[in-house]
């Protein structure tokens, strides 16, 4: 058995260009679906994927890990930057989906069985909307509280917000009595049962991270994300030593050498490695084994496209540690016409069901998917009050 070609289907949904990755065999109808979506550096990973093509034409794809590493150490520039660090994954999570057809059985079978009844899904707020959730005002903690009482009517248990305005690396009590007004609006909209997330985006430095870790702590959050930038470990390290909300980290991070240090330094209680950027299903699998020994929990980046969520959910059924998959349903209103999927979702709980068909368990529809070509995605910029850069 032979790979024949490396072909790319680049899908734009708004925000973001879904790069979908299609690894073909010279079997009659056998081929695997990937995803190597990174926003805003669509054609660099489509370059990167093409050139990894040139090493694994022709090769046998039933041996992911040798080919995994191919792609990881050869080229001599190891693969752990993000542009190929993203190629990477892209092409190894087609791989997977190759060997779960070929052995007719969903991915996580192969990842060694299900070890859970269903994965819990949260949301962002707004479904996914890149206006309510990236762009509502800091200082309308009233939306917040709407945003997410609807977020529970929708059958969700938990969400995410963007609760931590952008700030300069030191700003006084506006923005942190902000935050702490858009928290407490949520958790009164929700009540206690209710998980509520805050992505900081690692828009804070260490020192304005943690006191938006402080002022946010009575609340009870699930967990805490990217208090400032991926960089500095030892921040965050300090940042989760002050409260005892579990920080998040790690969408950023290629590679499980770079977790190795996280868990080092005791930085993090929750790793948030996305399938996408990390090295694929090959490479998170390794991070997961790593985030056992030191008994912390893991919860996938996961904002892009279709395959990226099938894959998560292959990955979540078969990860002890793994605690509850991120989603996105609101980005495009014609998500459903692009990709058919094998799992099931409960509008009660949304909960996950696995899915029972080979591999992934997708069908893209690639007629679908090229309705819409390549744009240049929306940019999302920001400038502090006196036009410094700042980080969004
Ligand atoms: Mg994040």
């Amino acid at each position: 058995m032979k790979i024949t070609s490396i072909e790319t289907v680049v899908c734009h949904a708004r925000m973001r260009n879904w790069i979908f990755v299609k690894v073909v065999t010279d079997q009659p109808g056998l081929w695997g679906w990937g995803e190597a979506t990174l926003e805003w550096h669509t054609r660099a990973v489509v370059g990167a994927i093409e050139d990894l093509s040139q090493l694994l034409i022709g090769e046998d794809p039933r041996r992911i890990e040798h080919l995994w590493q191919m792609m990881y150490r050869q080229h001599f520039w190891h693969g752990n930057g993000i542009v190929r660090g993203t190629a990477i994954s892209g092409i190894d999570i087609a791989l997977w989906d190759i060997a779960g057809k070929i052995h007719n059985v969903p991915c996580h079978e192969l990842l060694g069985g299900r070890v859970r009844d269903y994965v819990r899904l949260y949301c962002h707020l707004g479904g996914g909307r890149m206006e309510d959730f990236y762009q509502t005002k800091p200082d309308d903690a009233k939306r917040f509280g709407e945003l997410a009482a609807s977020a529970v009517a929708d059958g969700f248990t938990a969400f995410k917000s963007m609760a931590v305005p952008e700030t300069m690396p030191l700003e006084g009590l506006k923005p942190v009595h902000y935050a702490a007004a858009c928290v407490e609006a949520m958790r009164e909209a929700v009540g206690d049962d209710i998980d509520i997330m805050v992505d900081c985006h690692a828009r804070p430095s260490p020192r304005m991270g943690l006191q938006f870790a402080k002022a946010l702590e009575p609340y009870g959050l699930y967990f805490f994300e990217e208090p400032c930038w991926p960089e500095s470990l030892e921040d965050i390290a300090l940042i989760q030593r002050a409260v005892k909300t579990p920080i998040a980290t790690g969408e950023r991070l290629i590679g499980i050498h770079a977790f190795r240090d996280l868990f080092e330094k005791r930085a993090a209680s929750v790793i948030q490695p996305d399938i996408t950027h990390c090295g694929g299903l090959s490479e998170v699998r390794r991070i997961a084994v790593l985030a056992e020994a030191y008994r912390v929990a893991v919860a996938p980046h996961n904002p892009q496209g279709p395959v990226s969520t099938a894959a998560s959910l292959e990955f979540g059924f078969s990860a002890p540690s793994y605690i509850i998959c991120e989603s996105v349903h609101n980005d495009v209103p014609w998500r459903d016409e692009v990709v058919k999927e094998g799992f099931t979702i409960e509008k009660k709980g949304r909960i996950v069901l696995p899915n029972k068909r080979p591999g992934l368990g997708i069908e893209i529809n690639e007629a679908e998917a090229r309705k819409h070509p390549f744009e240049q995605e929306v940019l999302q910029r920001t400038f502090y009050k006196d036009g410094s850069v700042g980080d969004w």
